[in-house]
């Protein structure tokens, strides 16, 4: 009877350890490995002390919103690419992964209204101003001339030197919610490898989404057995941006000499929203023909860009859902979608910038890790390390 109830305790104590091994460490899906997906499993492995595995789904290049693209030889910003000085995360992983900050280069550029220059300017970077134009519009111009910089490898770098991330080439089609007692898996996630047709499955304590969920996004997810109806109205601005090897022609503007960027304040009548000289990634100096990124919100039709060019070596065209269409009667996506699955993408809806899914990533992060710490409250993630992380991570002013 002693050995009976010997065996039963030691039994208990087996299965209370079981299931306190796998749930003291939490398998985690990161689904989307853009800047937002980055440093979500960034701050994950620092709080969760490295007790934690986590598969990140990403079926085309780490980076998203942050890629580049092949014009003739060189390769080219074509995405997001600015963080300017007051983008604290994003200045701060530049110096955490010792990146080389690459200053913007200084140019001449000028607003035009479709019929004449309504200003110009020189000694400001026209790159850096067109971007932050095309985000913020006009407001900018009061900024002043803070010091931005480039940089479009964090996402790469934060994921691959974590060794407790393994990066899976593959689309998630279906989240299913387990309903399982026994098992602390919660989670079972189907995705398609690149080149396949088959799905497959892997289970997860916490699924972490760092993709926009909106139904206009090129792979779509389904929700399924989830006690609310998970749905996430609204769409993205589709931004067109044209990579031209050429040169431009400054007639066409009304100009003598080219500029190096010029704004549309009239895009209605302009078609472009404006149009810059791009160097490569690698800041090295081209001759003549210069690549000149267009920014517009329709395709640019072949007649358009003879006008404005000359010489057209090489055209290469994005169509980016790029940011969300905001409107005031807006509903906000919730952070935390069910018990155990977030979605870093509901800051877009603030705003949509390399540093809002940053602020974002790492505050998901927090929530998971206090979330599972409130489940599991003897865990050993209580462990001193991983408190006191916890602790300055939330006592970060930054
Ligand atoms: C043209 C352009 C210029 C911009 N300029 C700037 C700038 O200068 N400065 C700035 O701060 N911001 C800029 N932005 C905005 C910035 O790029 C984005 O806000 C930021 O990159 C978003 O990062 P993210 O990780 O949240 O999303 P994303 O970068 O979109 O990453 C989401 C990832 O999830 C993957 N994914 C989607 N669905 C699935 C699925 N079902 N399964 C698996 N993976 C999936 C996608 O392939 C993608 O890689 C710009 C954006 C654009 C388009």
């Amino acid at each position: 009877m002693g050995l009976h109830i010997g065996s039963l305790i030691l039994g208990v104590i087996i299965l209370q350890q079981g299931i306190s091994l796998k749930v003291h460490s939490p398998h985690v899906a990161i689904i989307g490995g853009g800047i937002g997906g980055a440093v979500t499993s960034h701050f994950l492995t620092e709080l969760f002390n490295e007790s934690v595995k986590i598969d990140l789904y990403e079926p085309k290049t780490i980076g998203g919103r942050l890629a580049t693209i092949k014009i003739d030889e060189d390769e080219i910003e074509a995405g997001g690419s600015i963080i300017h000085s007051k983008n604290m995360y994003m200045q701060r992983f530049v110096k955490l992964l010792g990146l080389e900050k690459n200053p913007s280069s200084a140019g001449t550029f000028g607003i035009w209204n479709g019929d004449e220059f309504i200003f110009k300017a020189s000694d400001w970077s026209a790159v850096s101003l067109m971007k932050l134009f095309y985000r913020y519009g006009f407001q900018l111009y009061n900024l002043k001339r803070e010091r931005e910089r480039r940089e479009k490898v964090v996402p790469e770098h934060l994921i691959y030197r974590n060794k407790k991330v393994n990066v899976v080439p593959s689309r998630v089609t279906k989240i299913r919610n387990l309903v399982n007692d026994y098992d602390s898996s919660q989670y079972e996630v189907t995705y398609i490898n690149k080149g396949s047709t088959d799905p497959m499955t892997s289970n997860y304590d916490i699924v972490i989404i760092a993709a926009p969920l909106t139904s206009d996004q090129e792979f779509q997810i389904e929700f399924a057995e989830f006690p609310d109806n998970l749905v996430f109205p609204g769409k993205y601005q589709t931004t067109y941006a044209t990579f031209i090897k050429a040169d431009l022609k400054p007639k066409y503007f009304g100009l003598q000499e080219p500029l190096d960027g010029i704004l549309s304040c009239n895009p209605n009548k302009t078609t472009i929203s404006s149009v810059g000289k791009v160097g490569p990634v690698d800041g090295s100096i081209r001759k003549d023909p210069q690549v000149w990124k267009v920014f517009s919100r329709k395709p640019l039709e072949s007649s358009l860009i003879h006008d404005m060019f000359s010489k057209v070596i090489e055209k290469k065209e994005i169509a980016w859902k790029a940011y969300p269409r905001y409107s005031t009667k807006m509903n906000f996506n919730n952070f935390k979608l069910h018990d155990a699955l977030y979605y870093v993408n509901a800051i877009e809806w603030a705003g949509s910038t390399m540093e809002m899914s940053a602020i974002a990533g790492r505050n998901v992060a927090i929530l998971t890790y206090n979330d599972f710490i409130q489940k599991f409250p003897n865990s050993i993630l209580t462990s001193k390390d991983s408190k006191d992380t916890f602790k300055k991570l939330c006592s970060e002013d930054l």
